[in-house]
């Protein structure tokens, strides 16, 4: 049983520690706040109470005094309690005054450091905190976020006089009153100051200017909380090394179909890229009941696609067998993809076109020998591949282990609003479509032939079709597209 106080980072979810992630996915209980990364609660395991314990709607705060109530009360219980904040727990965060109530209640504690806010939105905004010539020192400060509060704790004097750059956590309403002392402590006028908004969350947006005018600027543009105002040479190093806006795919939506278990790899290359991705799985992969035939009897194993793949393996499995039962025959995948999945379970594919698709794999199969050929595939599947075999002479059997079928999407708008909308298959493309029930504003991207002639059937022409057809020669579509606009 311990507490303990844990960073989550400033709202990048790629910031939260391998600790903090560690400690969510054991917790009983995790006390959390408001300015935590999305999905920072997803790990925690089933039956884990979550416990929100910061403002509501912009509301009051729940009291001190009652979270300090609930540490002591769960972990005197022998719960293991994660108490989870934004930013780093000792920088404002309170957590130094949780950890004396544990201390004071004689309940182990342990302490998480995470990314502080005053860090991390500078570095994203591409300003260093401090630099070999520029700022030799860091300061960080916060002041109260409601003007009508008295502001004895800070030395605006002493804050004014330190020598190296100074950052502020506070709500962007006190940046005149910053300002003002400031430059009447004797700090220049046009001293570069950066304000970031957001820092590291898809909406991030930050401004340059200069004590002199940074109020003003601020207030024009409308930035709001939660900010970090950074005051210092520093600032001016933006302009040079703004590196996530220089990203391609930085300000844009793409929309990502596939369904959820595919989405997310392909769904982390288009973040990497800058884009903001808009989840919205229309399709799900169910298994079908099937009864394995006698693998001994084929000398050509046909897998479709990565589903296929796996639910083969699970096949196997249920039935006592392992990779040997595929020992006598050439095994056959249709793309990359396919026989990276095989490959996680033990099996080599011989032969993989370059072409992903089942054109592509009855080209590369023309000149191996095919007597008896078994082709593991979804309920939706093209007959090419059956039909070119046959004609061969082959004798085939096709084994289906999966549906797929419509998952519903709840909240379509956004990816109907989405820049770029991606379609990763012909079933992706009709049930989206059905699912959404909408056209999508944005430019539709293909991953190949098949799922371009179901937009085609859906009235739709494709902006982008990516070749080769695969998760990465759709991205690598994309960003040539977005590299035209
Ligand atoms: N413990 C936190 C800070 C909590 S105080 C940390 O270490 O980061 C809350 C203040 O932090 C906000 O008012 C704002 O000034 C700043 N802040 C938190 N997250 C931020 C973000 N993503 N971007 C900019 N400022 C942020």
């Amino acid at each position: 049983m311990t507490v303990h106080l844990v960073g989550a980072g400033p709202g990048d979810p790629g910031l939260l520690t391998v600790r903090a992630a560690e400690l969510i996915a054991r917790a009983d209980v995790i006390l959390y706040d408001r300015l935590i990364p999305e999905g920072a609660l997803d790990g925690a395991k089933p039956g884990a109470e979550l416990v929100y314990v910061g403002k509501e709607g912009g509301g009051p705060q729940m009291p001190q005094e009652e979270i300090n109530r609930l540490l002591v009360e769960h972990g005197r219980a022998g719960r293991e309690v994660v108490r989870l904040k934004g930013g780093d727990p000792f920088v404002f965060g309170r957590g130094g005054e949780e950890a004396l109530v544990c201390s004071e209640a004689g309940i182990p504690f342990s302490v998480v450091p995470g990314i502080t806010a005053g860090v991390a939105a500078p570095a994203y905004a591409g300003v260093p905190v401090t630099h070999r010539e520029l700022a030799s020192g860091v300061a960080f400060v916060t002041g109260h976020e409601n003007p009508e509060k008295p502001e004895t704790a800070l030395d605006w004097p002493a804050l004014a006089a330190f020598p190296g750059t100074l950052v502020f956590y506070m709500g962007v309403r006190a940046l005149p009153r910053i300002a003002a002392r400031l430059m009447a402590g004797g700090r220049p006028g046009d001293e570069p100051v950066a304000v970031v908004e957001q820092g590291t969350l898809p909406g991030q947006r930050a401004l340059v200017a200069t004590l002199g005018d940074v109020a003003e600027r601020a207030a024009a543009e409308g930035i709001r909380a939660p900010a970090i105002t950074l005051v210092g040479a520093v600032a001016a190093l933006r302009e040079p090394l703004a590196w996530l806006e220089r990203r391609p795919l930085h300000g844009r939506t793409v929309a990502v179909t596939r369904a959820r278990p595919q989405a997310s790899a392909l769904a982390a290359r288009l973040r990497e890229l800058g884009a903001t991705v808009v989840e919205a799985p229309a399709i799900r992969v169910e298994p079908v009941a099937a009864q394995l035939p006698e693998l001994g009897t084929f000398d050509l194993v046909c897998v479709t696609s990565p589903n296929g793949a796996h639910e083969l393996w699970s096949r196997l499995e249920a039935a006592g067998l392992d990779a040997r039962a595929l020992a006598g025959a050439r095994l056959a995948a249709i793309g990359p993809g396919t026989a990276r999945a095989l490959r996680e379970h033990g099996l080599r594919a011989d032969v993989v076109p370059a072409r992903a698709v089942a054109e592509g794999l009855v080209d590369a199969l023309a000149g191996v020998p095919v007597r008896r050929a078994l082709i593991v595939r979804g309920r939706e599947g093209r007959d090419v591949l059956p039909e070119a075999l046959r004609a061969r002479g082959a004798e085939v059997e096709v084994l289906v282990l999966y549906a797929t079928v419509a998952e519903p999407i709840a909240d379509p708008a956004p990816a109907l609003a989405a820049d770029y909308v991606t379609f990763t298959s012909a079933s992706t493309v009709r049930f989206f479509l059905d699912g959404a029930g909408g056209t999508p504003s944005g430019r539709i991207v293909s991953i190949g032939p098949a799922t371009t002639a179901a937009l085609r059937d859906a009235g739709l022409e494709p902006h982008v079709e990516a070749d080769p057809h695969t998760p990465d020669g759709l991205v690598a579509a994309l960003l040539a597209d977005g590299n035209r606009a």
